[in-house]
């Protein structure tokens, strides 16, 4: 591998060169005021990104250690769940809340396709004593390349009940407008390895005030995900374990790249990527896997006829120095994936495609 490698898989994602060079930094110790000073400044940056008030917490652990977070914080024990599942991912978000011995009631839609939110509407109507104490919901579902209405589903859960809204936001945020507050959503989780643009190795759990009144009654046992001492230590600039301290200067690195660009750019650049490789698929007669409507921001995925997938992703890596992702579960060897999350431009999507044009010409 030389530095022309590029990775265009949907996580972990290509890391800018200034901040890979930030985590060469010396280590400075987590309870000084330098580390708390960076603690804030990404704090500060975490909320503008989610676009929100509430707390969001930094925990050691990957995305699925951010979803368990949120889990284990907000719910108790046997309590009714209503889960989205059209995807490796939303499957996740099932076992973690199975494992933790809740009883869970899947809303099912076929991979490829995406989650209706008329299907929540219904159980959620149909739910007269409120027994749903939440709605998960994977927004941009990763194993698919489908990006579910996630605001229609938010916005059935606050009509019809109480029910908290957790949201997997692990590809859709930083790619996409993901708007906290505006529309309701009471806990968020995501991980450093996507739209950051750094490293794999830090969870976010963003957590309203609903999630923290349920914090008060969880009855889920929990010790290193516990949320109440991050909020604590939080509120003064610091943490309660030491925290992979390279990985906050990278953090603080990154964020002030996503603020200069600006929310907006952010989001029109990913969409812009998310069409050019749309166009260029259907250019180049590779059936895409989900429709255009409902298409991920962050991940295109294709279904080619006639010519392995497998292949295709081992020419693309041999010939061209082009990592794409495969299928997942029984997608393996059906589909192909191409990432365009985080920092990823114009150039990138053309190379990948000129590549790939050149791959299906062997
Ligand atoms: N959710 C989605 C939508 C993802 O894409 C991923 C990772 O690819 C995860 C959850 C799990 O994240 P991690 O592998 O960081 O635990």
């Amino acid at each position: 591998m030389d530095d022309k490698f590029m990775l265009m898989i949907p996580g972990p994602t290509p890391v800018p060169e200034s901040v890979l060079l930030a985590q060469a930094k010396h280590l400075i110790g987590h309870r000084s005021g330098e580390f708390s000073e960076i603690m804030a400044e990404v704090t500060a940056g975490l909320k503008w990104l989610h676009q929100t008030k509430n707390d969001v917490l930094m925990l050691t652990a990957s995305g699925t250690g951010a979803m368990e977070a949120g889990i284990i914080n907000v719910l108790s024990v046997g309590d009714r769940v209503l889960v989205g599942s059209n995807g490796k991912f939303g499957d996740r978000w099932v076992k973690v809340c199975k494992a933790f011995g809740l009883n869970v009631d899947v809303i099912e839609a076929e991979w490829g396709k995406p989650l209706n939110p008329d299907d929540f509407k219904a159980k959620l109507e149909a739910d007269t004593d409120k027994t749903i104490k939440a709605v998960l919901v994977t927004h941009s579902e990763t194993s698919t390349g489908v990006l579910n209405d996630l605001k229609t589903i938010a916005d059935h859960a606050h009509a019809h009940g109480e029910a908290l809204v957790l949201v997997d936001a692990v590809t859709s945020l930083g790619a996409c407008s993901v708007p906290v507050d505006g529309w309701g959503l009471d806990v968020v989780a995501s991980g450093s390895q996507k739209g950051y643009m750094i490293p794999p190795g830090l969870g976010f759990v963003a957590m309203s005030d609903r999630a923290w009144q349920a914090y008060e009654t969880s009855n889920i046992p929990k010790f290193y995900f516990d949320l109440g001492p991050y909020r604590k230590s939080g509120a003064k600039n610091t943490t309660p374990f030491t925290p992979p301290v390279s990985l906050f200067f990278a953090l603080q690195v990154a964020l002030k790249m996503m603020q200069d660009e600006g929310l907006d750019n952010i989001f029109s650049r990913h969409a812009k990527l998310q069409t050019a490789t749309r166009a260029a698929m259907k250019g180049l007669n590779l059936p895409l896997f989900a429709a255009d409507e409902v298409a991920s921001p962050a991940v295109t995925a294709v279904m080619p006829q006639g010519v392995e997938a497998e292949k295709i992703r081992s020419i693309m890596r041999k010939q061209y120095d082009i990592a794409l992702a495969g299928g997942q579960d029984h997608l393996k060897g059906q589909i192909f994936r191409v990432g365009h999350l985080g920092f990823v431009g114009n150039r990138d999507i053309l190379t990948a495609v000129a590549s790939l044009e050149a791959t299906l010409a062997q």
